[in-house]
């Protein structure tokens, strides 16, 4: 896509875009290069972001900058173009999606499920074409949601959906909001003015599982697998949900390809892979690993099949979800030759990998009480083998998934394992019954402490409401430890388990006074291994607010949210006389946030809770390193430091002026506002002297604007 010499270029232009003064928005004439500068640099940090995930730009640099041709393009909307960076944007609620025809039909491929069927198929390819020996060339299959795609003089003109292969849905706002497709892209450069690309939408399996660990937590109703998801997600009528589920899409496909005088130029670029490797070098997410990849293309049916053993072995450990692999002749003029069939091309086909289902006996079911008092069923398997792994248990999510898949204890159910993801019951099969099933009773009460449960109307998830339920306050412990709250390395979930279940950790304040002489006595426990711990719990003291706001595990608040609230406040009680109005008026917090944040504030066991935790030394107010960065003080503001600093380091003094909304610069320049002089002050000093407008302050007068 990009050489390293652009590259190079590119950051310097960011560079020079970040320390430049910013014009008057409203200047045309000195905008116009700008968008220009902005385009190109914002192009060039998305597809590091997005298509390689190697970003070389700090996340508030990029706002900056896209803030920044926002703003231009607001005072300036004819220099706003159609595949400005800034267009990625989710919409509003569409209509019904118009049904639109494809350029070239999206057939569904031939399949093969062993490798003697590609040996047939191979035979019957080289006979049809009159060769001895076919150029394939393979790629993954992934299991995702089709997708077509047209450019029109490098334009991004319209994303459809695969439909029944003749149409598809017009989806083109929804697909504008993946990251990974180019809303433009330089095909003029090739001799083509339009073309038509397939590709696949998939979730990377790590943001599937994260997606529906947020929505168990929200009691929202999990996704079935990566693919369905990414299914679902694109027909989304809000675009804003679309990207939401971080969607990514691999092309790898050119179906179709024009120029002004012929129709058919994909022979221009002789074979399948020069056209990936066209795309790659425009910046499309491909199989392929590099601009140059030919490692897919392989002589003969042989060399394929063992390639595609070498696929299957890793296909859990790569990141999407594959079912197969696509084994296509890679020459064009030949794909002519073998056309297709009405239902598939006779120069493709798919070997489909082994699947990754079994069928097992569900014998009992548990109900597990989480943090919040959600309870989950579980159920309890046989033992069954799962491409490679032993299950011998899965969730079953909530009542209502239970009701849809008709579950019974005793049936025998279709377990499903793909990749690395968790285990997941498809179905049931009822038709194996034999009178000994018995449905599903959903208690009443809570499995461990008895309380009544209780499920308020919106919700599809029961609870526990009782706050001192044991399950809950050893999930409550775990979860204020964790890696992604207070942090406390010593003190994991199975060391929190024993030690809850001993009684040396009854409630959370309890972690700040832990026996520490009774702890060294324990088996497994020692000297070292106690100091450990007392270290890493001392050391959490001094945590910042918003972690420990995550730590309270006030339902719905997470991490972005806990963030914002630490920002908003300077002390963690001030939040118990907010009220839910005062509290929607944040971004992001919605009424649900609201009530609940307002609810844990007003209850008295929260309340004491904090109590303690102040009294065993928890920092409850809010670090410099939370304040808001923008809209600070320092808006707009450039500062320099020259000569060595007294009371602060460096480093120090930079993130001062950051977290204010200023920037630092290296040299001086006429756009500097602020030279900050320390000791022993080198050429800088002289330098800024001879320009009227930079004011010459020192540390302590920098230290009093601080203040
Ligand atoms: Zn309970």
């Amino acid at each position: 896509m990009y050489s390293e010499q652009q590259q190079k270029q590119l950051q310097q232009l960011t560079t020079n875009l970040l320390s430049t003064q910013a014009i008057n928005v409203q200047d045309k004439l000195a905008a116009l290069p700008v968008v220009d500068d902005l385009h190109q640099v914002l192009k060039y940090h998305d597809w590091r972001y997005y298509v390689l995930a190697e970003p070389t730009i700090k996340d508030v640099d990029y706002d900056y900058l896209f803030d920044y041709l926002k703003r231009i393009e607001t005072a300036q909307p004819d220099l706003l173009k159609p595949d400005s960076p800034t267009q990625r944007v989710a919409r509003g609620l569409s209509e019904d999606f118009p049904t639109v025809p494809h350029t070239v039909p999206m057939l569904s491929l031939a399949k093969a499920y062993k490798p003697d069927d590609l040996r047939d198929w191979d035979t019957s390819v080289k006979k049809l074409l009159e060769e001895d020996e076919i150029e394939y060339i393979i790629e993954p299959k992934f299991d995702g949601a089709s997708i077509a795609l047209v450019y029109e003089n490098n334009l991004l003109i319209r994303g459809a959906t695969r439909g029944n292969g003749a149409e598809g849905d017009d989806i083109t706002n929804n697909i504008k909001t993946l990251a990974t497709i180019p809303l433009s892209a330089n095909f003029a450069k090739a001799g083509l003015h339009k073309v038509e690309l397939r590709g696949e939408v998939v979730i990377h399996k790590k943001k599937f599982e994260q997606l529906n660990k947020d929505r168990a937590a929200k009691g929202e109703k999990l996704l079935s697998n990566p693919r369905n998801s990414a299914a679902g997600a694109l027909r989304q009528k809000d675009s804003s949900k679309v990207a939401e589920r971080k969607l990514e899409a691999f092309i790898y496909q050119m179906g179709y390809a024009a120029n002004n005088k012929a129709e058919n130029q994909l022979y221009n670029l002789a074979t399948h892979g020069k056209s990936m490797q066209l795309l790659y070098q425009q910046g499309f997410k491909t199989p392929l690993t590099s601009a140059n990849d030919n490692s897919n293309v392989l002589q003969g049916m042989e060399a394929v099949i063992e390639a595609c053993n070498k696929w299957q072995a890793k296909r859990d450990a790569y990141p999407y979800e594959i079912d197969g692999i696509v084994i296509k002749v890679n020459n064009y003029k030949l794909q002519d030759i073998a056309g297709a069939t009405s239902h598939h091309p006779r120069w493709a086909i798919a070997l489909k990998f082994d699947a990754q289902q079994a069928m097992t006996i569900l014998e009992d079911i548990t109900f597990q009480v989480g943090r919040t008092g959600a309870i989950t069923p579980v159920a309890n398997l046989k033992t069954v083998n799962v491409a490679g792994a032993n299950i011998s248990n899965a969730s079953l999510h909530n009542a209502d998934f239970i009701k849809d898949k008709d579950i019974q204890v005793g049936d025998t159910v279709v377990i499903e394992r793909a990749g690395d993801v968790i285990p997941y019951i498809v179905r049931s099969i009822p038709e194996k019954r034999d009178g000994s099933q018995k449905p599903v009773e959903f208690p009443s009460n809570c499995p461990v402490c008895e309380s009544a449960l209780e499920k308020p109307e919106e919700e599809i998830v029961w609870r526990c409401v009782n706050m001192e339920c044991p399950a809950q306050v050893e999930a409550r412990i775990i979860h204020f430890v964790s890696k992604n709250a207070m942090d406390i390395a010593g003190l994991g979930k199975d060391i929190v388990k024993r030690f809850f279940k001993d009684k040396l950790l009854q409630r959370i304040p309890d972690i700040y006074q832990l026996p520490y002489d009774q702890i060294q006595t324990l088996d497994g426990w020692g000297e070292k291994s106690v100091v450990k711990l007392r270290d890493s719990v001392a050391a959490s003291k001094d945590q910042e607010l918003n972690r420990l706001i995550i730590g309270l595990g006030i339902r719905d608040v997470g991490g972005t949210t806990a963030k914002l609230l630490a920002q908003t406040v300077t002390e963690l009680e001030e939040l118990a006389n907010w009220n839910e109005e005062q509290l929607m008026e944040l971004p992001d917090v919605g009424p649900k946030v609201a009530a609940n944040i307002c609810q844990f504030f007003s209850n008295e066991q929260s309340l004491r809770l904090i109590k303690d935790l102040k009294s065993a030394g928890v920092n409850t107010h809010r670090k410099e390193s939370e304040a808001a960065s923008e809209g600070g003080q320092f808006q707009g503001l450039i500062f320099l430091f020259t000569g060595a600093l007294q009371e602060l380091k460096r480093n120090e003094a930079k993130k001062m002026v950051e977290d204010r909304g200023g920037k630092v610069v290296s040299a001086v320049s006429k756009k500097l506002n602020y030279l900050v002089v320390g000791e022993a002050p080198g050429s800088k000093l002289k330098k800024a002297q001879k320009i009227e407008t930079i004011k010459i302050i020192s540390e302590a007068e920098f230290l009093e604007m601080v203040d």
